[in-house]
């Protein structure tokens, strides 16, 4: 893990993901609680029902310029700009797939760089989004990984990233005609449940029927972890029904104290027991997404080891062809030990898919389009 811009001196070997102090995005009406609207409308000298309608044109129609917002005095929409700060700018945009994968490199307000990926497919579209500039986690085959971390994200940042998504595919931009965003995964740049707080509200704001938010089925949001135990326990605790999928990439403490070095502190047997607590709490399918690394993690008795520990359970196992970084040593595993591995899995009766392995030529896997940059 990178520690070297964060604030303090961890002992030697102690793991810390705290972010350092910097100056943070403004506040957007996205930051805040339908209740918390309607106290800063009022803090503006207007009525508290006008945050049911600023919500409406934000989170429904999608639009954040008060200037179009018709429906409001015009001398109160000068006053609301201040809940609607640029929070994002593009920097580079690229698509692949026929344009239904659009990969967009953001500038926030103090230049540090996130991504975002738009995947439409037939039935569904899959806003992946960051939750860090950057990340703590220092997984050594991650190109985020390498860079550290700079800061948490805000949970309006968060929330622009998918309502920016929402506005391409409105506009009808992408290939299939106007549609909206089904699916939000937390898979992006950083570590989700480092930033917990800002996760979680983006979250609240993601599942919010309008016009608190943008009404998207909890079913449909997936928010993935390395495996920080003690927030997996409070995350069931909020009562969100969202998909939790572990990143565990080693079914061994060996191996995964160097792959995901946060597991010195929460072991896999530690980690897999707080998944398990997720499932039953929350009775949704734990996902378990595994990086497949050539000659690394995909030997066969890696993939059985793997089988027993996930059997029976409620989970699904979903095995990630690597996408190299530029100059890494790790690659992605030859087609046929990927074909072995699954066909372990699946004889100790576990559900498992290989996914698919979209925006490859547009630097898909996080992190990489900030590096380059
Ligand atoms: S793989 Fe995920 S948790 Fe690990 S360094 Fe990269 S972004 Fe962070």
């Amino acid at each position: 893990m990178s520690t070297a811009s964060q604030p303090g001196t961890p002992a030697p070997g102690q793991l810390t993901f705290v972010a350092p102090r910097r100056a943070k995005p403004a506040r957007h009406l996205a930051d805040l609680t339908m209740a918390e609207r309607r106290a800063a409308v009022a803090e503006l000298g207007e009525k508290p029902f006008r945050a049911d309608q600023l919500s409406r044109h934000y989170f429904e129609r999608l639009t954040a310029d008060p200037s179009l917002m018709t429906d409001l005095p015009a001398a109160a929409r000068d006053r609301f700009a201040a809940l609607f700060p640029t929070l994002l700018t593009p920097v580079r945009e690229l698509t692949t797939d026929g344009g239904t994968t659009r990969k967009t490199l953001w500038r926030l307000f103090d230049g540090a760089l996130v991504e975002s990926v738009l995947m439409r497919y037939p039935d569904r579209a899959t806003m992946c989004v960051s939750s860090q500039a950057g990340c703590g986690m220092n997984c050594p085959f991650c190109a985020t990984g390498q860079a550290g971390l700079t800061r948490n994200m805000s949970t309006a940042e968060i929330v622009e990233q998918v309502v920016a998504g929402a506005r391409t595919l409105a506009a009808g931009e992408v290939p299939g005609g106007p549609g909206r965003v089904s699916n939000v995964v937390f898979m992006g740049m950083g570590e989700p449940l480092a930033n917990y707080r800002a996760v979680v509200g983006a979250v609240r704001r993601l599942v919010e029927p309008a016009p608190g938010g943008l009404g998207i089925s909890a079913r449909g949001v997936t928010v993935s972890t390395v495996g920080l135990v003690p927030a997996i326990g409070k995350l069931a605790d909020e009562g969100l029904p969202v998909t939790l999928a572990l990143s565990l990439h080693a079914p061994d403490d060996e191996l995964r104290d160097t792959l995901v070095p946060i597991n010195t502190r929460w072991k896999v047997a530690e980690v897999l027991d707080a998944a398990w607590d997720y499932a039953a709490r929350t009775k949704r399918r734990v996902s378990i997404e595994y990086a497949l690394i050539k000659d690394v993690n995909d030997q066969e008795w890696r993939a059985d080891l793997l089988g027993k520990l996930v059997r029976n359970k409620l989970v699904h196992v979903n095995l990630i062809p690597l996408n190299p970084t530029p100059g890494s040593k790790w690659t992605a595993s030859r087609p046929e030990d990927e074909r072995a591995f699954v066909r372990r899995l699946q004889f100790h009766g576990v559900p498992v898919t290989v996914r698919d392995t979209r925006g490859r030529e547009i630097d898909g896997a996080c992190g990489q389009l900030a590096a380059a940059e």
